[in-house]
């Protein structure tokens, strides 16, 4: 495994739609597990191929909504599709290709998405408010849209220090 350089905002490769994976082969493994390797060391929720040069169907999201003592793990999403969506939620986004900006998106609060593992088999996973809109921001980056053309407006530097401050308070609070 390798971690993998993460393109930035204004890389034409992020603009592009990618094709999708047909291939479910040891190049497509290495891939995925790169692309795992590079979430966990960005400290990210979600990865798409695109973000690492590579325009093809597959995206890793972090599911963070586990119970109190477990872990939180990766799930991998090759040829993903959304098949559902019910319900709306409006909060801070942020993307590793974009650093230190954040705006505000509005995202369906649960979805349902379709799709394949490394190994090609159909499988179907749900997701719930923050792993709901991971799902949508990684699907998004197939398609080539970044989440600032989705948001509302962009969160001012004022805002973005508070949130900071905020979270650095809880940090200690809980420390
Ligand atoms: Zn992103």
């Amino acid at each position: 495994m390798a971690q993998r350089n993460i393109l930035i905002q204004g890389d034409p490769t992020l603009e592009k739609r990618c094709r999708p994976v047909t291939d479910f082969n040891p190049r497509l493994h290495t891939l995925l597990d790169d692309m795992r390797e590079t979430l966990a060391h960005a400290n990210g929720v979600g990865l798409a191929a695109p973000q690492v040069g590579v325009l093809r169907r597959a995206v890793v999201v972090l599911e963070t909504n586990v119970d109190e003592g477990e872990e939180e793990y990766m799930i991998e999403l090759v040829n993903p599709e959304i098949i559902e969506a019910d319900g709306e939620q409006t909060g801070a986004e942020g993307c590793l290709s974009i650093p230190n900006e954040y705006g505000i998106v509005t995202r369906p609060e649960h979805v349902k998405v379709r799709a394949q593992d490394r190994f090609g088999s159909f499988f179907e996973v749900e997701g719930e408010g923050l792993t709901a809109r991971a799902f949508c921001h990684e699907l998004d980056h197939l398609e080539g849209t970044l989440f600032t053309t989705k948001a509302t407006r962009m969160l001012t530097p004022e805002e973005l220090q508070a949130a900071e401050e905020a979270q650095a308070a809880q940090a200690t609070e809980e420390a």
